[in-house]
């Protein structure tokens, strides 16, 4: 056995209800739990590493189902920190344009030192940007994944509808449909790897409807489903983009997806804020995944997505952080917790329970992303977990109370230790591999030089 963490309180889903187990052992080898039971001191015995659990809450390792790594560079950005989706994007492609491997590599590095720091172990990344001349590739996104030591699903993002026809992007941030094609063939190739305890998989992305064709759409989908891809998109975030879809297509941001076939089990979109009934009910009877990100929602003012709606009639439904440049935390934990109080604003304090937004953060994003083996502490799942001190000030008295709710409702902080395939990446509250000032310092020069 390769750990074993003794005499642990475990919180985890049994079948879909949270549970909280007390007094338990954690048995881990080869990146996979192979068993969760009550303290004994035999479990010890041939163990390399013991971590004494008796002052940690363990959980498992949440999941972020969109984000947008590289916006770290533009995070906080003074001209647009004020604007809607539209002008901040129209703002935000000017500085994209310049992104290279270097900067979108240290960008990618500090958003997912902030994703482990909050207890996250699986992230989602829709990269959708590689400026002609730039020689960029999603590698520069792998890389920083390698490093850090995160789980990743790297979408091959793609934008191929400039200005000059209609879109809304510049000319200078789109590419031609073909080379898409053939970058993300030879990315899936390269690196997706389909296994079920995988550390890096490749999914498929257009980036909106008002940046790709229709064309690039049924490619795109063809080229997933023949290789047994994800596909992901944002979809519905805003009133402008539902506006831009009528003008445009004389459809709804949904109805236009439909009419291409995107919806199903194998997609996932983000945001899904402006639906009606018979869009929510369309994609429960799809199971298309979607991927909440209230911060960005809130942030952009686009709006609140029927998110308890959608769960009582049975979405299959995950938390996104979205990207730094429209959520300028990128906290997982947090963004559980802003779910379950954005929710309780639209709907009463029963709209979201501790419960609700525990599974939200973890088989929630593990059933957006078809990872079976993600999302729960039990055995035969990957050994990705998150361990928060009991005696930490942020749960004083909540965690003596319930420990689902502490974890819920608390103000989040720090985990002490967080494992991803059963390697330990977060100790004592910090990164294990990686220097975080001088990574902190490293993307600040480089905004400093190109990015303000
Ligand atoms: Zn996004």
């Amino acid at each position: 056995m390769d750990t074993i963490i003794t005499n642990a309180t475990v919180v985890t889903v049994q079948s879909w209800d949270p549970v909280v187990l007390t007094g338990y052992d954690v048995l881990i080898d080869g990146g996979v739990i192979q068993s969760v039971a009550p303290t004994d001191p035999s479990h010890v015995e041939g163990a390399k590493e013991v971590i004494p659990g008796d002052s940690y809450l363990v959980m498992p390792g949440m999941i972020n189902t969109h984000h947008h790594l590289y916006q770290s560079l533009t995070r906080g950005l003074a001209s647009v920190q004020n604007e809607p989706l539209f002008g901040w994007l129209t703002a935000l492609y000017e500085k994209w344009r310049y992104l290279n491997y270097e900067a979108v590599k240290v960008a990618a590095s500090v958003s997912i030192a902030e994703l482990l720091l909050s207890g996250c172990t699986t992230t989602s990344d829709h990269f959708y940007i590689f400026p002609a001349e730039s020689g960029l590739r999603i590698e520069a996104v792998l890389d920083a994944a390698d490093e850090l030591g995160i789980r990743i699903h790297a979408c091959r993002g793609s934008m191929s509808v400039g200005k000059s026809k209609g879109g809304l992007p510049p000319d200078s941030c789109v590419e031609n449909e073909a080379t898409i094609l053939e970058d993300s063939l030879r990315a899936v190739e390269a690196f997706h790897d389909a296994s079920p305890y995988s550390m890096r998989r490749i999914d498929l992305a257009p980036c909106s409807p008002f940046s790709v064709s229709s064309e690039l759409l049924r490619d795109t989908l063809s080229l997933a489903r023949s290789n047994n891809l994800l596909l992901h998109t944002h979809a519905a975030e805003t009133i402008d983009e539902q506006n831009y879809c009528l003008e445009r297509f004389k459809r709804r941001p949904i109805e236009f997806l439909a009419d291409h076939g995107w919806l199903g089990e194998d997609v996932y979109l983000a945001h899904c804020v402006h639906l009606n009934e018979s869009e929510m009910d369309l994609l429960v009877e799809t199971q298309t995944g979607i991927a909440h990100c209230p911060c960005s929602n809130m942030r952009l003012g686009s709006g609140i997505p029927p998110i308890a709606g959608l769960l009582e009639r049975g979405a299959k439904v995950g938390i996104g952080v979205d990207g730094s440049s429209s959520n300028d935390g990128g906290h997982m934990h947090a963004e559980a917790r802003q779910a379950l109080l954005l929710q309780r604003v639209l709907g009463g304090a029963s709209a979201m329970t501790t419960g609700r937004a525990f599974r939200l953060a973890t088989v929630g994003g593990a059933a957006v992303l078809g990872r079976q083996r993600l999302g729960k502490v039990e055995p035969m799942m990957a050994a990705d977990l998150v361990m928060y001190r009991k005696d930490d000030i942020a749960f004083a008295g909540a965690v003596a109370q319930d420990p689902i709710g502490a974890l819920m409702l608390c103000h989040p902080p720090r985990p002490d230790c967080v494992m991803v395939d059963g390697r330990i990446v977060v100790k004592d509250g910090h990164l294990a591999h990686i220097d975080e000032r001088a990574l902190a310092s490293s993307l600040n020069d480089l905004v400093r030089k190109a990015f303000r």
